[in-house]
C-alpha cells in the first residue's frame, strides 16, 4: 500500500481520498476547508495543516483543485511544492485545467528530476463515491505505468491519452460535447413539456430511441424524472455551472490553438455565460434546463 497525500477535497477530492483509505493507503489530507479536513480525518486520514506537510515522504502527491490557478499555486509559487517535494515523488493533477499550464507545472517538476502526470476526470460525483471515475491520463508511459494501480482504487477506466497535457486535451474534448448534450437534451425536454408530455415518459422514450445519452438517461435535467440526479434536489451540485463555463473557456482556447471549428462549443459556453449571468453559477450544470423553460 501506498502513502499519498492528498490536496483538494471538495465535491470530487473527498470522495476520492475515501475511496483510497477504503483501499488500505496511508493517506494525508490538505484542504484550505479545514472541517472536510477534520471529516476525512475521522474516516481514517491523517490530518494535515499545510500542503507541504501532507507530501513529507509521500510517494504519490494527488491534487484536485478547481482551475490552473490554484494548481500552479500550489507546484509553482515561491513556497509551492516544487521546492519541497523529494525527487521520487510522484505528482497527479486530477483537476480540468488547460493543456498548457498542465505541460508547464509537468516540465518544471521534470526539471527537478519529479514525475508528473496530468490525470482529469470523468463520472461527476457519484462516479467519485462509487470509485467508477474514468482517468484521462497524459505522461510517461513509464509514469502512467506507475500511477494506474493507484488510480484503479479511485476509478474503472484508465486511459493513457498521450504525452503530459494529452489528459487535459481529451478531458476537455469530453466535455464540451457533454455540456452540448446537456443543452441539447433540456430543450427537447421542455419542448415536450410544452406539448403537454410527462417528462418521464418522454424521457424513457429518447432513452429506448436514437437521442439517447448520458445526460438523458443518468442525468436527467428535468427535476422528478431521476430520484439521485441534482435536478431532483434543487440543482445541488454535482458539477457547478461555474465550472462547467471555466471548462467551455477551456475548449473554445483549445480550438483556436488548434484552428478547430467549435461552433456548437461556443454556443454552449455562451449559454452557460447566461446561466452564471442569471445568478445559477454554484448550481449544477443541469440547471440549464431551466433556461429553456417557457414561463
Ligand atoms: P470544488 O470547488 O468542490 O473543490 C475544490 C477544493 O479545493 C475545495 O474544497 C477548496 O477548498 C480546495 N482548494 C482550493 N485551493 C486550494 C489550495 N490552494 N490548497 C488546498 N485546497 C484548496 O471542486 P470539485 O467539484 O471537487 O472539482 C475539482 C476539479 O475537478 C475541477 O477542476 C473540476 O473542473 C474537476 N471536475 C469536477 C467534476 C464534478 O462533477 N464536480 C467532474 C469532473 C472533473
Amino acid at each position: 500500500m501506498a502513502k499519498i497525500g492528498f490536496i483538494g477535497l471538495g465535491n470530487m477530492g473527498a470522495p476520492m481520498a475515501r475511496n483510497l483509505i477504503k483501499a488500505g493507503h496511508s493517506v494525508s489530507v490538505f484542504d484550505l476547508n479545514k472541517q472536510v479536513v477534520n471529516e476525512l480525518a475521522d474516516e481514517g486520514a491523517h490530518a494535515g495543516t499545510t500542503a507541504d506537510e501532507v507530501t513529507h515522504g509521500a510517494q504519490f502527491v494527488i491534487s484536485m483543485l478547481p482551475a490552473a490557478k490554484h494548481v500552479k499555486s500550489l507546484y509553482l509559487a515561491d513556497d509551492g511544492l516544487i521546492h519541497h517535494l523529494a525527487s521520487d515523488t510522484v505528482v497527479i493533477d486530477c483537476s480540468t485545467i488547460d493543456a498548457a499550464s498542465a505541460t508547464e507545472v509537468g516540465q518544471a517538476l521534470a526539471d527537478k528530476g519529479i514525475a508528473f502526470v496530468d490525470a482529469p476526470v470523468s463520472g461527476g460525483v457519484a462516479g467519485a463515491s462509487a470509485g467508477t471515475l474514468t482517468f484521462i491520463v497524459g505522461g510517461a508511459k513509464t509514469h502512467f505505468n506507475a500511477v494506474q494501480p493507484v488510480l484503479e482504487d479511485m476509478g474503472k477506466n484508465i486511459f493513457h491519452a498521450g504525452d503530459i497535457g494529452a489528459g487535459q486535451v481529451a478531458k476537455i474534448c469530453n466535455n464540451m460535447l457533454l455540456s452540448i448534450l446537456m443543452a441539447g437534451t433540456s430543450e427537447a425536454l421542455q419542448m415536450g413539456i410544452n406539448h403537454g408530455l410527462d417528462p418521464k415518459v418522454l424521457s424513457d422514450i429518447m432513452v429506448n430511441s436514437s437521442g439517447r445519452n448520458w445526460t438523458l438517461e443518468l442525468y436527467n435535467p428535468c427535476p422528478g424524472v431521476l430520484e439521485n440526479a441534482p435536478s431532483s434536489n434543487n440543482y445541488q451540485p454535482g458539477f457547478m455551472v461555474d465550472l462547467m463555463a471555466k471548462d467551455l473557456g477551456l475548449a473554445l482556447e483549445a480550438a483556436q490553438n488548434s484552428g478547430s471549428a467549435t461552433p456548437l462549443g461556443a454556443l454552449s459556453k455562451n449559454l452557460y455565460t447566461l446561466l452564471q449571468n442569471q445568478g445559477a453559477g454554484a448550481q449544477d450544470f443541469s440547471a440549464i434546463f431551466n433556461l429553456f423553460e417557457k414561463k
